[in-house]
C-alpha cells in the first residue's frame, strides 16, 4: 500500500475515506479524489453559467442551493449543466436561485437530456 491523503474536497463524496496517490488528483495544493475533483469542476462550472447570466446574484444563496441539489438531493451535476444551458438558450429570466429547484422536475428537459444521453445517466 502507497501513501494515502485525506481528500481536499469539503464535499468529499466518500466521507472522509482516504484516497492513494493513483486514484486522486491535484488541485491546486489539495489531493482530491477524482470523482470529487469532477463533481467540482461541473459545479464551478454551473456557477459560472449561473452568474453570468443572472446579474447581481447573491452568491452564497446560488451556491447554497447549488449544493443542496447536488449534494442533499444527489441531482447529477452534468444534467444541472445542462438543464441551465437549455434555459440560458431559451433566455428564461431567472428571478431567483430557487428556479434551479425545479429544472431536474422539468419534463421537457429531461426528455432532452434522456435523448442524447440515454437513460439513467
Ligand atoms: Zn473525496
Amino acid at each position: 500500500m502507497g501513501k494515502t491523503y485525506v481528500c481536499g474536497y469539503n464535499h468529499c463524496l466518500h466521507k472522509g475515506e482516504k484516497v492513494t496517490e493513483q486514484d486522486s488528483i491535484m488541485v491546486g495544493k489539495r489531493r482530491l479524489h477524482i470523482d470529487c475533483a469532477e463533481v467540482r469542476d461541473h459545479i464551478e462550472i454551473i456557477k459560472n453559467l449561473y452568474f453570468n447570466y443572472v446579474e447581481s446574484a447573491n452568491y452564497v444563496e446560488v451556491v447554497g442551493v447549488i449544493n443542496n441539489i447536488i449534494f442533499k438531493k444527489g441531482v447529477n451535476p452534468r444534467y444541472m449543466i445542462f438543464a441551465l444551458k437549455h434555459i440560458i438558450s431559451k433566455n428564461v429570466v431567472i428571478k431567483s436561485p430557487y428556479f434551479l429547484h425545479y429544472l431536474p422536475k422539468n419534463k421537457i428537459i429531461i426528455k432532452l437530456w434522456e435523448k442524447e444521453n440515454g437513460v439513467n445517466k
